[in-house]
């Protein structure tokens, strides 16, 4: 047994693990984080990153596709194929140069990375399980990251033809018929990706709508697009158990049965706060994501979590926001997580974002409110890249117009975001985001006509 000390252990290399990790290492404090797999954790490894390159492959290879001499644009490039191994290789390659920059990053910032598998003895001991010689570190202050997983159904156990999006990610071959069970973003951007790489795609979804946390108007384009990809969307429809062919379901008490060559499970992620000796902790706990407060602090002295172990939004920059605010505070600095929003971006065709409040929200808040929104079919770079499908919407207080919420819908929104984030942030108002001059001909134009729309005098509608 090796025994070792240090002044802050973060358990993951996640986002929210190596951000920590490599802030508190810039900070001079003397840092270990001990990662099970590869540095990246889901996001770089087997998420937010393959997912998108995966994406974008098929958006490619579904453009060429269509043209076969059709395209409106007078291009034509006949017999496009996949050869989806090389479409992997090539992913895996982006990982390979993200997280081998993690490693490097931790290095130069002064942070040690030990690979293993970490298990707590006490809430300042942990036990390195590895390769080589088992690991004791002891620690003043521990950091949780330890992430979340998929959620898998007893009655379709992951294995054979059922995939979590891990193994979806890294298919060797497009399969012909593709079943996703579950209806939220990451079903939907990887049931989207395959369709558009020659998959019969079906989804399957226990509720009556898709992507519950986004309003109708956001989702019905999104809808309008799974349908013309030919995408069967089959809602009040529940999963039972594999059948010989595929997934066997019920929808309106009648049992369908739905041939698949490979069976996506997509119905949510579990935060990992079962294993690692967490239990032992008894930390205090909201179900099983572990209860903080707002300085990522846990109810144990000296202990503290950060990341999708810690709640919803699940999501990679809500992770690395509180890694890096914890290695401030545990170097002194006065920091608070105060966020008006985290954006929440769903990289379906046509991509959706939203940040801050819904006018829902807005209204159940008893916030009376004045909405702006903009189509992009009136937004000549819209018009010029194809992508007219889908808005800008607005929400903000009436009585002064204090921004509270931006939400879009349309080809290439994503890149939006931080626009949005950045509006409602630094407390902008309608007249804040008019007065700007916004670079024509861009997407963000919807941004600046939403806010003119909001104040009563729209330029180009
Ligand atoms: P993780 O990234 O899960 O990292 C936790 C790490 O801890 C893992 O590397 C794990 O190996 C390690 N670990 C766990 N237990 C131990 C132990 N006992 N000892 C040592 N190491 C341990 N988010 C977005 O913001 N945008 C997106 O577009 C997006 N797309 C996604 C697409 C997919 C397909 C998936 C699955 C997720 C996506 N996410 C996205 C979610 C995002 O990946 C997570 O929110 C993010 O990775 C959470 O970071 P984390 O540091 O909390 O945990």
């Amino acid at each position: 047994m090796i025994d070792l000390s240090c002044k802050l252990l973060i358990i993951g290399g996640g986002p929210g693990g190596y951000v920590c990790g490599i802030r508190s290492g810039q900070l001079g404090i003397e840092t270990i984080v001990v990662e099970e797999a590869k540095a990246g954790g889901t996001c770089l490894n087997v998420g937010c990153i393959p997912s998108k390159a995966l994406i974008h492959a098929a958006h490619e290879f579904h453009k060429l596709a269509l043209f076969d001499g059709r395209s409106p644009l007078g291009i034509t490039a006949a017999g496009p194929a996949i050869d989806l191994a090389r479409t992997i290789a090539w992913k895996d390659g982006i990982v390979d140069r993200l997280t081998g920059g993690v490693e490097g990053l931790l290095k130069k910032a002064g942070t040690r990375l030990i690979h293993g598998t970490a298990e707590f003895l006490d809430g300042k001991t942990v036990q390195i399980t590895r390769d080589g010689e088992p690991i004791r570190i002891v620690a003043e202050t521990v950091v949780i990251a330890t992430g979340s997983e998929p959620v898998e159904l007893p009655f379709l156990a992951f294995g054979g033809k059922v995939i979590s999006s891990t193994e979806a990610l890294a298919l060797d071959s497009v399969p012909e018929r593709l079943v996703v069970v579950g209806g939220g973003y990451i079903g939907l951007e990887i049931g989207t990706a395959y369709a558009k790489l020659g998959s019969a795609v079906t989804v399957v979804e226990a509720m009556p709508r898709i992507l519950p946390q986004y309003d109708s108007a956001l989702t019905r384009p999104v809808m309008t697009s799974l349908e013309t990809l030919g995408i069967k969307v089959l809602l009040n429809t529940r999963a039972k158990g594999l059948s010989d062919t595929g997934l066997s379901a019920e929808t309106d008490g009648e049992s369908i049965d739905l041939p698949a060559d490979r069976i996506l499970v997509t119905v949510g992620r579990r935060p990992r706060s079962q294993g690692a000796g967490i239990p032992g902790l008894s930390l205090d706990m909201i179900g099983q994501f572990i209860r903080i407060d707002e300085t990522c602090r846990t109810s144990m002295r000296g202990v503290y979590a950060i990341g999708d172990v810690t709640g919803e939004p699940m999501l990679a920059h809500r992770a690395m926001a509180q890694g890096e605010m914890v290695a401030e505070i545990l170097a002194g600095k006065k920091r608070v997580w105060d966020k008006a929003c985290i954006p929440a971006v769903c990289f379906t065709d046509p991509e959706i974002v939203a940040c801050g409040l819904s006018p829902e929200e807005a209204k159940s808040a008893g916030i009376e409110t004045i909405t702006g929104q903009f189509p992009f079919t009136a937004n000549g770079r819209a018009m010029s890249m194809e992508a007219e499908s889908g808005f800008v919407r607005v929400v903000a207080r009436k009585d002064n117009g204090l921004i509270l919420g931006l939400q879009g819908v349309g080809s290439g929104i994503s890149e939006l975001a931080a626009a949005f984030g950045i509006a409602i942030e630094m407390g902008s108002r309608l007249d804040d985001i008019a007065a700007i001059i916004h670079a024509h001909p861009t997407l963000g134009e919807a941004l600046h006509e939403a806010c003119l729309k909001a104040l009563g005098h729209s330029l180009h509608i």
